[in-house]
C-alpha cells in the first residue's frame, strides 16, 4: 500500500533529479503508463500520459524513452508514438532493452575478444555434427541444434555449451527451443538505461516500472554508479522491489511525470 508520504518522498527525489544537467526519463509501458486490458492489442496510454511525455521531451537536455518488453513496432502502434524519435523526441526501446532505434555501440576490445572466444568454442561444438551450426550476431553467437535428428544429440550439444562457454564471466546465456544464445552484452532494461545514460552523459536517470523485468532497470540506478547519485527508481504498485521509491498507480505516474516536467521547466509544479 502506498502512503501519501511515498508520493511526497518520490516528489522530493524528482525535484532533485529535475536539477540534473542532463536528465533521462524512462518509463515501462504496460502497467506503468497503460492500464492492463484483456486484449493486449487494445492497450493505450493512460489519459494525460502522452501530454506529460511530450512536455518532458520538449525540455532542453531531457531525454525521454519508453522501455517495454514489446517489440518496437507493436509498442509504437499501441502507444501511438512513432518509432522514429526525431518526430516526438520520445525514444522507443523494445524487447526488454534489446531493440533500440540506433545501432548498438561498437563492442569494447574485451567484449570483442570474448565474443571471438565463445564463437570458436560454439563452432567446435557444432562443427562435427551435420545439422548443428552457429549463427553470428553483432554481440552474440547462437548455437542451433534443431536440425540434428536425435533429440539426445541436441541435448548433449546444448549441455556442452551450457557447461562450457556459457559459464565464462561476462557471458549472458539465453536458452531457447533447440538454441542457445551467448551474448557478451546483456540485453536488459538496465543495459538500455545505461546505454542512454552514456549516450547523453546524463547526471540522472528516472525510471518508472511495475514488473519483474523492470527490476533490472532499477538495479542500475543508485548512488554507487558513476554520476547516478540523482537517479530515481520508482516502482508502480505493490510487490517487492529494489527501487528506492514507489507510487500507487498509473495515475500517480502521470502526475509525477507532469510534476517533473513542471519543476524542470521552471514553472510552478502542478
Ligand atoms: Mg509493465
Amino acid at each position: 500500500m502506498t502512503s501519501e508520504t511515498d508520493l511526497l518522498t518520490t516528489r522530493a527525489a524528482l525535484d532533485r533529479a529535475a536539477r540534473a544537467a542532463h536528465l533521462v526519463v524512462a518509463c515501462d509501458f504496460d502497467g506503468t503508463l497503460s492500464p492492463f486490458v484483456s486484449d493486449p492489442e487494445t492497450s493505450r496510454l493512460a489519459p494525460g500520459a502522452r501530454e506529460a511525455l511530450d512536455a518532458l521531451a520538449a525540455l532542453p537536455a531531457t531525454t525521454v524513452l519508453l522501455v517495454s518488453g514489446r517489440d518496437r513496432t507493436t509498442l509504437s502502434r499501441i502507444s501511438e508514438i512513432p518509432t522514429e524519435s526525431a518526430a516526438t523526441g520520445i525514444h522507443l526501446v523494445g524487447q526488454h532493452g534489446s531493440e533500440l532505434e540506433s545501432k548498438p555501440a561498437a563492442l569494447t576490445e574485451v567484449e570483442a575478444a570474448l565474443l571471438t572466444e565463445i564463437t570458436s568454442r560454439l563452432e567446435a561444438i557444432a562443427l562435427p555434427h551435420e545439422g548443428a551450426f552457429v549463427e553470428y550476431k553483432p554481440s552474440s553467437a547462437v548455437l542451433h541444434v534443431r536440425s540434428l535428428p536425435r533429440a539426445e544429440d541436441q541435448e548433449r550439444l546444448l549441455s556442452l555449451a551450457l557447461e562450457g562457454p556459457a559459464v565464462r564471466d561476462g557471458v549472458f546465456a539465453t536458452e531457447g527451443k533447440a538454441v542457445l544464445e551467448l551474448a557478451v552484452r546483456e540485453a536488459s532494461k538496465g543495459a538500455a538505461l545505461q546505454t542512454f545514460r552514456e549516450r547523453t552523459g546524463a547526471e540522472s536517470v528516472v525510471f518508472f516500472g511495475d514488473d519483474v523485468t523492470d527490476e533490472k532497470g532499477f538495479a542500475v540506478l543508485g548512488s554507487d554508479h558513476d554520476g547516478s547519485a540523482l537517479d530515481v527508481g520508482i516502482k508502480v504498485g505493490d510487490g517487492p522491489t529494489v527501487a528506492g521509491y514507489r507510487v500507487a498507480s498509473i495515475d500517480e505516474v502521470v502526475v509525477s511525470l507532469r510534476h517533473l516536467a513542471a519543476v524542470r521547466g521552471g514553472s510552478k509544479p502542478a
